[in-house]
């Protein structure tokens, strides 16, 4: 039996891991992989007029835990502020902390350019996260050093100079998918962006492309380009 192995999907608000990379989560996950979707913030700053921030949060964390459960995964959601993020040690350490206890093998987040703050950071902080957990020098409650690799996943606010390397057939996982997303308040009811409508015919497109029903996209980060290839394809030395 192949080894199983541990998928963490890194999100700046709850919601943005599942629409980006739910339905490969959900493909992995049923192939017996551990799925982990660990939510920075909560995303509450996109609270309906009738809900306060702080009961939406919850709305979301519960939103979180019912979609991860339809994806066969786990949810965490840490405490930090909507729209405020900041790369500092304390979140850095804190994040490397959840690596090194759960030992995830790779972690997918966002794409490194966005429209919104919060999703440009996500890259930044599990790049400094990836040297803080692996590197022995730095000691974490004692906790023994954990390396993962990234790769980024496609959100409609962080397509600037997204092109995917990678399509991954999820034709079969697609309608668990669409229920999972159909847990979210904001997925199927924002009045800012039609997210169920853009994302169920990302899906299709991605498909049509890579000759599957359905499809999900990744890409590597850029500083992986270089380390590509050997020789010219197709021009053997
Ligand atoms: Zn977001």
């Amino acid at each position: 039996m192949a080894m199983k192995k541990h998928l963490m999907i890194v999100g700046a608000h709850c919601g943005d891991g599942e629409i980006q990379a739910g339905a490969i989560a959900y493909k992995y996950a049923k192939a017996g992989h551990k799925v982990t979707f660990l939510h920075l913030t909560a995303g509450e700053k996109g609270n309906p007029p009738h809900i306060s921030e702080e009961d939406y949060r919850l709305q979301k964390i519960q939103e979180a835990e019912k979609a991860a459960a339809v994806l066969g995964a786990e949810s965490i959601t840490l405490d930090y502020k909507d729209a405020e993020l900041k790369l500092t040690d304390e979140l850095v350490t804190r994040v490397a902390k959840i690596i090194r206890e759960r030992k995830p093998n790779l972690v997918i987040t966002h794409w490194e350019k966005s429209i919104h703050p919060d999703h440009a950071l996500c890259p930044k902080i599990m790049a400094a996260v990836q040297m803080k957990a692996g590197l022995p020098g730095f000691e974490i409650d004692g906790l023994p050093p954990h390396y993962f690799g990234i790769l980024h996943s496609e959100n409609w606010e962080d397509m600037q100079d997204y092109v995917p390397d990678i399509f991954v057939d999820v034709s079969e996982e697609f309608e668990t998918y669409l229920e999972a997303l159909s847990q979210y308040w904001f997925i199927m009811n924002s009045s800012s962006f039609r997210y169920y409508d853009y994302y169920k015919a990302l899906g299709t497109v991605r498909g049509c492309v890579s000759r599957a029903k359905y499809a999900q996209t990744l890409k590597y980060p850029t500083g992986s380009n270089v380390r590509r290839g050997e020789i010219i394809p197709g021009f053997p030395l």
